[in-house]
């Protein structure tokens, strides 16, 4: 009988090559993220009265990927800072606000126009860009001595985020911050809110 043929070892394997380390790729992108939502921030003039240039948010929000690059941008300037509750300011105020109470682990609380609200209200009068009106809160909203952030779709004059912390004030909060989706720099909102952190996307 022929000798059993002897099996061949199989060749040991070979030492792997030393794997490069793993470096974050270069995203090259024609337009910064902000240049993009601010492409879909439409002009409507004399939009709700003549002489005013109306800043409609409704194309960014029809985006995806706009609506996560604002609410991301808000988000990640107060991520890690101590933050108990997002204050909205109706209506569009609450869109942004909802969104970045999820995202921050904060509470919503919701700053109505007058008589939309069921329970027990704290009233401010305020004055806006176009208009003189009031804005509510629930009572026993916000905890005594709670960090809160007041949000908003537009900074024109200041005057709505001004009411809204008032509101936050009266219920022993501490306003630590505002933060908008657009900032109309020529209406001086934003010095009306200093020396409080104001934080905005698209600047105008
Ligand atoms: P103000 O109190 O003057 O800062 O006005 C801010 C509030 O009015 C926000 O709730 C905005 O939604 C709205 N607003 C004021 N001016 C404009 C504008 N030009 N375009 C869009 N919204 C505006």
């Amino acid at each position: 009988m022929p000798a059993e043929k002897k099996k061949k070892k199989p060749a040991p394997a070979k030492a792997p090559a030393r794997l490069a380390p793993v470096v974050a790729p270069t995203v090259t992108q024609p337009v910064s993220s902000f240049e993009y939502c601010r492409a879909l921030i439409r002009d409507v003039p004399d939009f709700p009265r003549p002489g005013i240039m109306f800043k409609d948010i409704t194309p960014l929000l029809a985006s995806p990927r706009a609506l996560h690059i604002v609410l991301d941008g808000i988000a990640e300037r107060f991520i890690g800072e101590h933050v108990d509750a997002i204050v909205g300011i109706e209506a569009r105020g609450f869109i942004f606000g909802g969104a970045l109470a999820a995202r921050l682990n904060a509470s919503f609380v919701p700053v109505r126009k007058p008589g939309k609200l069921p329970a027990s209200v704290d009233r401010v009068e305020m004055i806006t860009e176009y208009s003189r009106d009031s804005l509510e809160m629930h009572k026993g909203s916000i905890r005594e001595s709670a960090h809160v952030v007041v949000v908003d779709d537009v900074l024109a004059t200041g005057g709505t985020a001004k009411a809204a912390a008032e509101l936050v004030h009266k219920q022993g909060g501490y306003v630590v911050g505002y933060a908008f989706v657009v900032e109309l720099g020529f209406l001086g909102g934003r010095e009306r809110l200093l020396p409080v952190r104001v934080e905005s996307c698209i600047a105008y």
